[in-house]
């Protein structure tokens, strides 16, 4: 659980309200999920509190009674739970002459503010105006690709520029990515296996910054001029980024070989093999939290026009808090000269992890934010049945043949209903009617303020038990994940015949 907030002051305050801002905890221990507020009147019992909750570190607290003291405490939520409270803090309501004489004071402020204001919208329209008037004698060809990638959807949202627009990628690479010095970083162990060479964990330490955890992708010797290329456009992108939920790069060094990749160091490595080491392990409300902050990441991505074609938990790093940041932003297995993993079917046009793929993307290339939507109802399913390897052992076409005839996975073993049914929006057919990312987000975050959403599951009958003729031994998961599959089809049958 985080720990407790050390500062809580107070913004403004009138008669009947009272506004305060308090500190983030020194140690969050994972994403905040909310804050829980209790006051009451300092000459009352505690007992009598009222809770506020407040999803940022501020709050407006309204329908206090004037000229009167009350006591506050605050506390921080993460998925593991509430953080100690805050100490007592004491804050007062204004008596009525206090406002008044302050709504005095702030008079000439008011009418001040309010001019300038006037002023500012004058010069606005006016350099509008002006700027109208000048771009329609402008040719369009003025603009170039790279000057309209940088336009903004709206005022302070920035926009992925996709680097291979640009017509040396190495210049997205420096405008992008950080060049670090190879001194300031030093190579611990081998950890995994990329797609051009190997995955290491080790340090860095930048002039001035204390020492951290890295993870360093390498550029194994012998590559061509193409692949550098490819390998360095995963730091473009990624350098673009800058979310909780989206792995953070370091930076790349160039300079000298191998080239490498650095970036933030996930402690727990991949969701999908995490999960499979530590099967059953976790609470629903914990698998939940990593879901809400995979949702989260992909809601900045889609804000950010970046369609990412390839999520999936293997996609996904755990760090020590149980964070899942959402990483894999690599081009390259989509190209057809690699033919390494069989993950990736070759199709029209590039390769595609058909299992996690809307429909619309595998027939027509159509990959867009809700193409992702699609993928992550599958990443849910992988979650919450420990990593299970979606549509088990059925074949590519055999599973697209299936989805085609609306067959959708059944809920892994005991996943509450609302987390099934969320799933199956996300694999609407129609990608219109599938929801948003920032739908996702709050529904999820519903579900963690109200866990006895989560209670109902659908148990299986003994009937179908008997059905399968087996006893539950050792197979056990998989057999009731069988028996769950069945009873599915079994129920689109009864559907179509009715
Ligand atoms: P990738 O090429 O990104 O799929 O990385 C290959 C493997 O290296 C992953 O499956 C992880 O096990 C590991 N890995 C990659 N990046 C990191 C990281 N930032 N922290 C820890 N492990 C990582």
């Amino acid at each position: 659980a985080p720990s407790a907030v050390s500062i809580m002051h107070q913004v403004s305050r009138t008669v009947d309200s009272i506004t305060l801002s308090w500190s983030q905890p020194d140690q969050p221990n994972g994403v905040i999920l909310d804050y829980e507020l209790q006051y009451y009147e300092k000459n009352m019992a505690e007992s009598n509190s009222t809770l506020l909750r407040s999803q940022i570190n501020t709050a407006v607290i309204r329908g206090l009674k004037p000229e009167t003291i009350y006591v506050f405490q605050v506390r921080a939520r993460t998925v593991a739970g509430f953080g100690r409270l805050s100490g007592k803090m004491y804050f007062q309501t204004m008596t009525e002459e206090e406002y008044s004489s302050s709504l005095q004071e702030k008079l000439p402020l008011i009418i001040g503010s309010a001019a300038a204001g006037v002023v500012f919208l004058i010069a606005v329209v006016v350099l509008i105006i002006v700027c109208n008037r000048r771009g329609s004698d402008r040719t369009e060809s003025e603009y170039t690709d790279k000057l309209q990638h940088y336009t903004s959807v709206s005022p302070g949202m920035k926009i992925y520029i996709d680097p291979f627009t640009y017509e040396d990628p190495n210049e997205a690479v420096r405008e992008f990515a950080k060049e670090i010095d190879v001194t300031c970083v030093k190579i611990e162990q081998v950890i995994g296996a990329g797609e051009f060479g190997e995955v290491c964990s080790g340090n860095l330490r930048l002039p001035g910054k204390r020492e951290i955890l890295v993870a360093i992708k390498t550029l194994k010797s012998g590559y061509t001029d193409k692949q550098r290329r490819d390998f360095l456009s995963e730091a473009s992108i990624m350098g673009q980024f800058d979310h909780p939920n989206i792995i953070h790069l370091e930076g790349v060094v160039t300079k000298s070989t191998p080239v490498m990749i650095i970036t933030e160091f996930m402690e727990n490595g991949s969701l999908d093999s995490f999960l499979r080491q530590n099967d059953g392990q976790f609470t629903v409300i914990q698998l939940v939290g990593m879901l809400r902050g995979i949702a989260s990441g992909m809601k900045y991505l889609c804000d950010m026009n970046y369609v990412h074609r390839d999520l999936a938990a293997r996609n996904i790093l755990v760090n020590s808090n149980l964070v899942c940041k959402v990483s894999d932003f690599g081009l390259s297995r989509f190209l057809e000269d690699d033919t390494s993993d069989p993950t990736y079917t070759s199709a029209l046009g590039g390769k595609i992890p058909i299992r996690w793929t809307a429909p619309e993307a595998i027939q027509y290339r159509k990959f867009t934010s809700s193409s992702d939507v699609w993928s992550y109802g599958i990443v849910m399913w992988e979650v919450m049945s420990y990593g299970e390897r979606p549509y088990w052992d059925m074949s590519n076409q055999d599973v697209i043949n299936a989805i085609e005839q609306d067959y959708r996975l059944p809920p892994p073993m005991d996943c509450p209903n609302a987390l099934h049914q969320l799933m199956l929006d996300c694999w609407q057919k129609d990608r219109n009617n599938r929801p948003k990312f920032n739908q996702i987000v709050n529904t999820l975050d519903k579900m963690i303020r109200n866990p006895g959403s989560l209670k109902a599951t659908t148990p299986l009958s003994s009937g179908d038990i008997l059905k399968v003729g087996v006893t539950l031994a050792g197979h056990q998961k998989k057999i009731l994940n069988s028996v769950q599959m069945m009873r599915a089809q079994m129920n689109q049958i009864q559907s179509v015949e009715v």
